[in-house]
């Protein structure tokens, strides 16, 4: 199961590299929504995680869908496995520019994600909306499936994404926490 895991120091350097490319590209991607009426922190990725191919990206849609369960990682999963026709996403790495919630984390563990790899904290989240405060590595840890969670991965460039005035404005109007307080 671990044969993923690098064994020299070169290469967890490499793959270090390579998780903060991942993320910085994803970062970039989910701050286009800045620049529009929807500005949206919450952005995930699934790459393959040897090619590195991005099958496909996703943002928080729960307003935008009526829908409490559309979260960015549960999107990109569900989109995944309806692009590649099948229920396994084993191979792939699901990047996200926050720690994944208790929900999204079953999603990536049901869906056998072989990683998890984070930018900003559910704390750093928890500072501008309602949280469930149970970490990821603690809801992999606790399942029978297995996933590796690494991070926080760029964790200032995607908390950034947070602490934009746009996005402080759209978070003012969510449930819960008050922002700037
Ligand atoms: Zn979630």
């Amino acid at each position: 199961m671990a044969s993923h895991m690098p064994g020299t120091v070169e290469e967890q350097l490499r793959a270090a590299a390579m998780d903060q490319q991942r993320m910085s590209a994803l970062a970039a991607w989910t701050a286009r929504t800045l620049r529009t009426q929807n500005p949206r922190p919450f952005g995930a990725s699934l790459v393959h995680t040897l090619t590195g191919k991005t099958l496909v990206c996703a943002l928080n849609s729960v307003r935008q869908r009526r829908d409490p369960s559309a979260h960015a990682e549960l999107l990109a999963i569900r989109l995944a496995a309806k692009r590649l026709n099948r229920v396994s996403l084993e191979g792939y790495t699901l990047y996200t520019t926050c720690e994944p919630c208790p929900m999204c984390m079953s999603a990536a563990l049901w869906s056998s994600v072989e990683r998890v790899v984070f930018g900003a904290t559910i704390e750093d989240a928890n500072r501008h909306c309602r949280q469930i405060l149970i970490p990821a590595a603690e809801v992999a840890a606790r399942s029978e499936m297995h996933c590796v969670v690494d991070g926080p991965v760029l964790r200032d460039e995607c908390y950034a994404l947070f602490t934009h005035p746009r996005t402080l404005r759209v978070l003012r109007q969510w449930p819960g926490r008050i922002c700037g307080s």
